[in-house]
Parts: C-alpha cells; structure tokens; sequence
C-alpha cells in the first residue's frame, strides 16, 4: 500500500478581488484549478473541475484507473463546456486543471498525472525538483517545437496565453502519464500564482526546509504574496510517506543493475531534465495574464475583420461595369479600378471597337460605366452597339453617299 500525506493552501493574492483558483484534496486524488472567465465564470469554471474529479474518485475502490482520470478530466471539460454555452453570465469561462491520482495498474500503485493548461505538477526526488508537466501556453508551445529559446519564452509576450483549457471547446486534449510513487517523493501542484511569484530554486529551497507538508503549503504561498501577489495562488503538496518497499527493492535492482543508475519509470515518457539553474523569473513588471477573454475577443475580432472583407470582397465583386479593354468594349465583373486587392475581371466581349463608341459615351465608358446586374450593363451595350451602328450609318449616309444631284430642269 502507497500511504501518502498533503497539505494545501490557496489565497486570493495581493491583487485581485476574487480567488478563482480551486483545489482539492480528496485522497488519492488532488488537483489544483485557474479559472479564467469574467464575473463568477473562473471560479465556476474551477470549482466543476475539482468537483467532477472529486465525484470520479467517490467511493474510491482502489480501482481507479489513469484512464478513469484523463476521462474525469474530459468529462469536467464538458460539464464546463455545457454551462458556458447555456448560462450567458458565464460564457467564455475556462480553467486549467492539473491533478494527481494514486490509481491501479496492473496490480501496482501508481501516480498518474493529468494536465490541461499552465498549472504545473513538479516532484522533488533526492533533493532535486523537477516539473513534470508541460505548460499549455503560446510560448511554451514555441519552445517545444524549436522556434525559441526556453530563455526566450521566459519573457516572450504570449507567455500567459494558454493554447488548452478545459471548457473552451466540446474536446479538449488531455496530457496524462504515470509515475512510480516512492517513499519521500514530494509532489507539487501549483497554479501559475505560485511560478510567477517565486523562482523553481526557491520552491525547492523551501519544499527541502519545510518537511510538514501544510507547512511547506503555507509558506509557498506566503513567499508568492511577498513577490507580489499579483495573481491567485493555489498550492497543494503530497508527501509518499510509504511505498510498499518499492523504493528498497527499485534500489536493490539497480545495485544488481550496472546500466541503470534508478529506478525506471513506468510506461512514461519523462519529461526533460531541467536546465541544471533554471532561468530566473524577471521580477520586472509583466503583463497581466492574457486570459479566455483576450483570446475569445482574438477570435471575434477575427471574426470581425473576416466578416468585413468578405462584405468588401462581396461589394467589389458584386456589381459590373463596362470599360474599355484592349480597345475594345468589354464588361468587367467588379469595381471600375479594382477595390482593395479585387481587381475587377473580364466577364464578356461585346465585339465593339472603343473607336466605334459614339463620342458622348467615350468619358463613361473610359472611366467604366457602373451596373448593379451583367442585364443592366448588356442592356448598356446594345444601346452602345445601337449608337454605334446610327452613328456609322449616319457617317457612312453624310460621306458615302451624297445627296444625290439636283433633278436636271
Ligand atoms: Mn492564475
């Protein structure tokens, strides 16, 4: 049997009027959640997260499963999905949920550890903490796919955007992994209060001093509001006090091992070591985070310009207009000159030389006749072509055929 012991601490900060952080402690699940959302939507929004996860592990059999939990997850995404959509006060709302759970595989116990969005799970082991999951945000997504620096991203500007939340959309893709708990492992959930707050050193620092885990809680917590407090801070630690011996026999398996130097993980693909002095945090003054709203009015906005230009693109290519082409006259689909970047298409031939445009059209037809229907500007043209044809007719009765001779006397 895993035995494990926590303690926890939340506060709204030194800033903000609201907590809408959540937390839980309901053992052997844990969980921390930042809501985002305005007026009561980011604490709605967490509170279903550590609520469905809570009722998940209800009754818990020791039979849970790192599936069961990815799918608690995915089911608090829709429960926070299905309330935005219907309660117009909370629409937008989201949260991030980062939890760990001492579930069953195959027999043994092991910590599985879900992530969505940028609270962070860390495990100090030996001294030394390491954080397991991945941020969700526009930055940290840069990093991973090599377009900047992890030093880069420490200040990059879309650092607080989150690219995964729960309830923003009828999915969400869920980070869930397990690891082999060990006796005085000491885990870390934090919602990002805490990182902005107090660099990893100091966490560790204080997470090596303080062996109560409530204490350890509390004092993290009082460091974030001393480093200003600008944000929620939610703090849960999990101590494995007991792990069955697994460590003793992990140990006496790597003494018989010459390759291993630990223990191995189970069935995860661990995250890579940290750098071995992480980059300070600037201390400097930041922006305040880019929450649902930033990105949902990013996402109206573009809506917005998308609809305009589609109003513009309608506009410049919805009417006619007759002009001249080549010498000749033509109808054109679009706006006499191009609107934008519309320019405006060849849509008929009429066969008529600009040259046998009757002269009182030339100006019109030269600047382009405008039409709101292809009817309108062929109508246009006929008369056009009807003018031209008096016009030469006239021309050809006057020159070619003059009037006859006086009748001889
Ligand atoms: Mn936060």
């Amino acid at each position: 049997v895993t035995d494990l012991r926590w303690g926890a601490a939340t506060d709204v900060g030194m800033v903000r009027s609201n907590n809408e952080d959540s937390l839980l402690v309901a053992s052997p699940v844990f969980a921390v959640a930042d809501g985002m959302g305005g007026h009561a939507g980011g604490e709605v929004a967490s509170n279903i997260a550590v609520a469905t996860l809570k009722a998940a592990f209800d009754g818990d059999d020791g039979s849970h499963t790192r599936d069961a939990l990815a799918e608690a997850v995915r089911r608090a995404n829709e429960a926070i999905y299905e309330r935005a959509s219907t309660d117009p006060g909370l629409r937008g709302m989201g949260t991030t949920l980062t939890a760990v759970a001492l579930v069953d595989e195959d027999g043994d116990d092991v910590l599985a550890v879900v992530q969505v969005g940028d609270s962070r799970a860390y495990r100090m082991r030996d001294g030394e903490l390491e954080q397991l999951t991945d941020d969700h945000n526009v930055a940290e997504e840069m990093v991973r796919i090599g377009r900047i620096t992890p030093d880069e991203a420490t200040v990059h500007p879309h650092r607080h955007m989150l690219t995964r939340a729960l309830g923003i959309q009828p999915d969400v893709e869920v980070d869930c992994f397990g690891v082999t708990p060990f006796a005085g492992d000491r885990y870390l959930l934090a919602s990002d209060g805490l990182m902005n707050e107090v660099d990893d050193a100091e966490i560790a620092r204080t997470l090596r001093r303080l062996d109560d885990p409530d204490d350890a809680a509390q004092e993290l917590v009082h460091l974030a509001r001393s480093g200003g407090g600008r944000d929620n801070i939610t703090v849960v630690v999990v101590d494995v006090v007991d792990d069955d011996d697994r460590a003793a026999k992990a140990s006496a398996a790597v003494a018989a091992s010459p390759v291993q130097s630990r223990p191995v993980e189970r069935d995860i693909a661990e995250p890579p070591p940290p750098a071995a002095e992480p980059p300070p945090r600037p201390k400097a003054p930041r922006p305040s985070r880019f929450t649902f709203k930033t990105v949902v009015f990013l996402f109206l906005l573009i809506a917005v310009i998308g609809g305009a230009l589609a109003a513009i693109g309608f506009y410049a290519r919805g009417g006619y207009h007759v002009g001249i082409n080549d010498g000749e006259v033509v109808i054109f689909q679009g706006r006499p000159g191009g609107l934008l970047w519309f320019d405006p298409t060849l849509k008929e031939r009429t066969g008529l030389a600009e040259a046998d445009v009757p002269p009182a059209y030339i100006p019109d037809v030269r600047d382009g006749k405008e039409f709101s229907s292809l009817e309108d500007a062929s109508r246009y043209v006929f008369n056009l072509q009807e003018a031209a044809v008096a016009m030469t007719t006239t021309t050809t009765t006057t020159t070619a055929a003059p009037p006859p001779p006086p009748p001889a006397p």
